[in-house]
């Protein structure tokens, strides 16, 4: 089975050609970078726009590496939600084209679901697992027993961890995406214990987080530092944020792990995924707690953390051979919670 994978939902333009034997036949990511930095975060009208002028091009481009034609391909996979609507609008309405054309199935992905069955791609990971959900737009701990079935066990309460790291790169003037920037920069301090942050919702009960008050004790931080920074201050600052965010991450997938094994006394792998997981300190932070506990820790591959998409290919695999593909009827959602049953935290849903 060959699936086309068609990812526009946020800001990275992707596409990509993956077998069900997990062979990522091509994988093509364009990041619209340069488009957005001038304003300092993803604009949605020049996101869209951007989609539309390079999906076609880029899809051209994974058929051509992958060395198939249209007629090769067994389904066409493509971002239904949740993300900028306009983005996913180009993506889908694309996939379905080429599904009509074609008379292939098109199959319509839950982006988070894509994050979520990535380690299923590049690791033998069986179900039921437990998986930390750290992105741009989530901060989630949810049990994962199947293909669609998810049990949220917590979520943020105000940011998205991905956001935190992006406000705060702001803040520090590092610019944007600040994630990869506050890794640099964090990796480059030279008194990492200088500064005290607060650790929001730590040893609290329940498995929910949240990061807002984190962000605000690091503006309160370099207002103190007259709000001009040196290069030290801002590097030592970046670390306390890093190693702040890793402790609550650890100590919130803790209790999860807790509920998770009451819940699952036959086990299972703690999964990180979503472009936080590509930070290193935290992969390594989440791989010592695992092993605490005596659980298989599954980080997939960094470039797969952040957005793509090989991961949407893998996941309309997942569901295409369970029998499941959508009408080319479906609607795009800018909003889709991979557990519909899980009440709204305060602040924002996830
Ligand atoms: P969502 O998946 O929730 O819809 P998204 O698709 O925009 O949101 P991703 O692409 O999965 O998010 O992740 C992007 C986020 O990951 C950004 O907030 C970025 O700052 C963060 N990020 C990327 N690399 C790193 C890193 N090395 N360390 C920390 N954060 C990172
Ligand atoms: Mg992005
Ligand atoms: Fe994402």
């Amino acid at each position: 089975m060959i699936v086309l994978g068609i990812e526009t939902s946020c800001d990275e333009t992707a596409a990509a050609v993956v077998t069900d034997a997990r062979e990522i036949r091509a994988d093509v990511v364009l990041s619209q970078l340069d488009d957005h930095t001038p304003y300092g975060g993803v604009v949605p009208e020049i996101a869209a726009r951007a989609h539309l002028e390079h999906l076609d091009g880029l899809i051209r481009r994974a058929m051509a590496e992958a060395g198939i034609g249209f007629g090769d391909l067994d389904a066409v996979a493509a971002t239904g939600g949740p993300g900028l609507i306009g983005g996913v609008i180009v993506g889908v309405m694309t996939a379905k084209a080429i599904a009509a054309a074609r008379g292939l199935p098109f199959v319509a992905v839950n982006h988070l679901e894509g994050h979520a069955l990535t380690a299923r791609l590049t690791d033998d990971v069986a179900f039921p697992y437990l998986l930390l959900l750290v992105s741009g737009g989530h901060c989630q701990l949810l049990a994962v027993e199947g293909v669609g079935r998810y049990r949220r066990l917590g979520t943020t309460i105000d940011d998205a961890v991905g956001e935190a790291f992006d406000k705060t790169a702001k803040l520090l003037g590092l610019g944007y995406p600040g994630g990869p920037l506050v890794e640099k920069a964090a990796a480059r301090a030279t008194n990492p214990g200088r500064f005290e942050l607060p650790r929001p919702m730590l040893g609290r009960p329940g498995c929910d987080f949240s990061f807002s008050g984190l962000k605000t004790a690091v503006r309160r931080h370099v207002e103190e530092l007259g709000g001009v920074l040196t290069e030290a201050d801002r590097d030592d600052l970046a670390a306390a944020f890093q190693a702040t965010v890793a402790e609550v991450l650890a100590d919130r997938c803790a209790r999860a792990i807790r509920r998770f094994k009451e819940e699952h006394p036959q086990g299972g792998a703690l999964v990180v995924a979503g472009g936080v997981a590509a930070n290193k300190a935290i992969r390594a932070r989440l791989a010592t707690l695992a092993e605490k506990h005596g659980m298989p820790f599954v980080a997939p591959p960094l470039r797969l953390c952040t957005d793509n998409a090989a991961m949407i290919a893998w996941a309309g695999i997942e569901r295409f051979r369970l029998g499941e593909s959508d009408p080319l009827s479906f609607a795009p959602r800018p909003r889709w919670p991979l557990d519909p049953t899980a009440v709204p935290a305060i602040g924002r849903a996830g």
